[in-house]
């Protein structure tokens, strides 16, 4: 997509701080971060949320998620983290091409307690 930043950020017409690639999908710290550490994982490939998904799209939705213990590891946030996937305007979501977030450390109250 031509005018998509993530698209852009992935096939490096804008930098930005790379903490794993392959491929299919790359890894980087998130600009504004919400928690110690912050950083998102993207498909390369173009898709503007979850809503977007088929059934055509699950080895590589799979693989995607795989990655992610292997991603904590590498930060040294294995210990404990959340993984957010905002969707939709509604639903918090800002930069329209699927990303997930990956949160250690201290993050927001949520659940509270
Ligand atoms: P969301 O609100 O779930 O769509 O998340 C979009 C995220 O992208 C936000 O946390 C932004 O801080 C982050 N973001 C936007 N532009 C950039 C950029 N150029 N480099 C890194 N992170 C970005």
């Amino acid at each position: 997509m031509a005018d998509c930043i993530f698209c852009k950020i992935g096939n490096k017409e804008i930098p930005s701080t790379v903490v794993y690639e392959d491929d299919d999908f790359l890894a980087f710290r998130d600009i504004n971060p919400v928690a110690p550490t912050h950083v998102l994982l993207i498909p390369k490939k173009h898709y503007s949320s979850l809503l977007d998904l088929s059934e055509d799209d699950a080895d590589l939705m799979g693989r995607m998620m795989t990655l992610v213990p292997k991603i904590v590891k590498q930060l040294g946030i294995d210990e404990g983290f959340r993984v957010v996937i905002n969707t939709g305007a509604k639903g918090g979501q800002t930069v329209f091409h699927l990303h997930i977030h990956l949160l250690g450390g201290r993050v927001f109250n949520w659940p509270p307690g």
